[in-house]
């Protein structure tokens, strides 16, 4: 298939109980890349992962795999595996048996099981762990012998549905580098569904944002990040400002009662748009210094930055900043033309 696409979903539409879940939903997954279905609770990410598994059939549309129509075929003939967020792992098996099951199932000989299954135990860090029963390890390291099980068999195309949503933020740190650094080793294409922003962004060659059974934008993670197409990407990949601007001519925009160079071009002359401005993309400097000028209405410490409320022309703008200021000062702020991000009006969208 052209441009090494594995997968493609072709216009699925699934509905349950007269609900649609999927709408003309068409998606192209590339061999070997780690891709993350990102959305909120409810836009359809397990639905599509059950249909590229074939544990659901769509009412409409078609799979294919590699090219060939696999739509009608069942979850055991299509050269993909799934790892969920609950492990499933047999309790009674240690280790070694649970990661060996799926090639003993396949008659294959106890050698070839044996150097496969170490390999895969290996591969995800639990050498030495063999003989343990899986009732006796950690969250995390259930989800590495689940990965391992999953993996011994070689699929094509590994499907992962928010694996690491059990585990606590640290672990799933963790967890997010090794999955990011097996996916790399076994260059098996990865199917990802996280409704995480960060993990997404931390993972993945490419994000597919959802919402409503819909896809609101494909791209790498710098791209959903930086260029986000709507304001509802923008505020689900991260904290925005999100404002009515004009856009008065190619590079120039007006928003927020003040002129600003910026990156983007190609509008109409004086055509209303949305700007979007990252919270840590703005500058605080002396009141008299400012592209804008405001007052802070409240100041909170939240780690790594402090967040502020500065309030400007009647908008309250969101400020990431190392250093604090006061609630109630007078404070000026600078955007520069890289951290302005116009997107169209959803109006015109659909208008044009
Ligand atoms: P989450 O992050 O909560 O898992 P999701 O994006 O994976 O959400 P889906 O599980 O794909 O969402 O579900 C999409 C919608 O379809 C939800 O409203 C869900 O209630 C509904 N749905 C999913 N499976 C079924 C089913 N078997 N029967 C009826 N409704 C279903």
């Amino acid at each position: 298939m052209e441009n090494n696409v594995i997968v493609r979903l072709e216009n699925i539409s699934v509905s349950f109980d007269g609900e649609e879940v999927l709408n003309d939903f068409s998606l192209d997954i590339h061999d070997r890349e780690f891709v993350t279905l990102l959305g909120p609770s409810g836009c359809g990410k397990t639905t599509t992962l059950r249909i590229i598994a074939g544990f659901l059939y769509p009412d409409s549309g078609r799979v294919l795999f590699d090219g060939r129509n696999i739509s009608s075929l069942p979850p055991h003939k299509r050269e993909v595996n799934t790892v969920f967020q609950r492990y499933a792992l047999f309790p009674h098996l240690n280790v070694f048996d649970n990661v060996a099951f799926g090639l003993r199932v396949k008659k294959l000989p106890e050698a070839e099981v044996k150097q496969t299954v170490s390999e895969m135990i290996e591969m995800v860090g639990l050498k030495g762990f063999e003989n343990r029963r899986v009732t006796s390890m950690s969250g995390g390291q259930q989800q590495r012998v689940a990965i391992a099980r999953a993996l011994v068999n070689s699929p094509r195309v590994l499907l992962l549905d928010e694996p690491l949503g059990a585990l606590d933020l640290k672990l799933r740190k963790e967890m997010q580098t090794e999955l990011k650094r097996i996916q790399q080793r076994t260059n098996i294409t990865f199917i990802y569904v996280t409704h995480d922003q960060e993990e997404a962004l931390t993972m993945s060659d490419t994000i597919v944002v959802m919402q409503g059974g819909k896809i609101q934008q494909i791209g790498s993670p710098q791209d959903i990040y930086n260029e986000p197409k709507n304001a509802f990407v923008a505020n689900f990949i991260g904290e925005s400002n999100i404002l009515n601007g004009v856009m008065h001519d190619d590079y120039f925009v007006e928003f927020a009662g003040a002129k600003f160079t910026c990156v983007d071009k190609g509008f109409r002359q004086d055509q209303e748009v949305q700007v979007v401005v990252r919270p840590e993309d703005i500058k605080l400097v002396a009141p008299d210094a400012g592209m804008l000028n405001g007052i802070v209405k409240s100041t909170v410490f939240k780690g790594v930055h402090y967040e502020m409320l500065v309030e400007q022309a009647g908008y309250t703008w969101k400020v990431h900043s190392t250093a604090s200021e006061q609630p109630g000062a007078q404070v000026g702020m600078v955007i520069g033309p890289d951290e302005i991000h116009i997107m169209v009006k959803p109006e015109d969208k659909a208008g044009d």
